[in-house]
């Protein structure tokens, strides 16, 4: 990846520390890897964001919205973003290192935080997400 500032959306700060190669498509999942890796072995500049990054560039329901009017409801996602980014004490905009910002991910997080950016989400429910699997990434 040649970018050296990696935009991502507050509710991904969780997503990325549990993904485990699922996705909505191979190309979303094959971006994602890449980010993912980006962010741990380069520790760039991340921009936190409620609006697309560079997670969601790759992503099918970005491109069902531009090409049809469907979507994910990037409104309601932006919402939880804003709201997840408030929580853990950020704000949109917020720029730090990759690895300075997952230390204040990992200092601030809470279960009712975690409840509050997963609780509705299907991956939850399916199983392949947990708080307690979130904690286990961040060590
Ligand atoms: S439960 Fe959903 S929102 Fe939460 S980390 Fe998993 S995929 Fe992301
Ligand atoms: S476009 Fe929506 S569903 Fe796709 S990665 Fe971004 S936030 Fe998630």
């Amino acid at each position: 990846m040649d970018q050296k500032e990696i935009r991502l959306r507050g509710h991904h700060l969780i997503c990325t520390g549990l993904f485990v190669g699922e996705g909505y498509s191979d190309r979303f999942s094959g971006n994602m890897s890449r980010v993912i890796r980006t962010m741990k072995e380069e520790n760039p500049v991340v921009e936190l964001v409620s609006s697309p990054d560079h997670i969601c560039r790759a992503c099918p329901k970005l491109e069902a919205q531009q090409e049809e009017g469907k979507s994910c409801k990037l409104d309601e996602v932006a919402k939880k973003d804003e709201y997840l980014l408030h929580l853990l004490a950020f704000r949109p905009g917020y720029k730090d290192t990759y690895r300075n910002i997952i230390g204040a991910v990992k200092d601030r997080i809470t279960e009712e935080i975690f409840l509050e950016c997963c609780g509705k989400c299907s991956w939850l429910e399916k199983g392949l997400c947990s708080y307690e699997k979130y904690l286990e990434g961040l060590k």
